[in-house]
């Protein structure tokens, strides 16, 4: 742990990145990620670099399927490729499931 911390910080020296003031991230409903959890790594990874004064603002992004049958656009909280209006499993995911970086503002 100290040496992934000594080797950070190393690195962040060696390029001299300027400071960052935020990190917005888009985060799908159903990624696999939880938002606090990502908020907590966050606050931890910090300390020490150019993150110091940084703020993650997460975005986040709904399930949403579009039913090949009916020809629309549903949700489900649940993450299940089901039609909400037909039931029927022939769908494709619209959103919902990614993780993306959109934008990183510096000082
Ligand atoms: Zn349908």
């Amino acid at each position: 742990m100290v040496a992934r911390k000594e080797l950070r910080s190393s690195i962040v020296q060696e390029e001299k990145l300027p400071d960052v003031c935020s990190v917005k991230i888009e985060l799908g409903d159903v990624s696999g990620i939880v938002a606090d959890s990502l908020l907590f790594c966050f606050e931890i990874i910090k300390p020490g670099n150019s993150l110091r004064n940084a703020e993650l603002r997460i975005k986040k992004i709904p399930f949403v399927l579009f039913c090949n049958k009916c020809k629309i656009e549903t949700t489900n909280t649940f993450g299940i490729r089901m039609c909400d209006a037909c039931k029927e499993f022939d769908t494709k995911i619209v959103s919902g499931t990614e993780m993306i970086i959109t934008e990183i503002e510096l000082k």
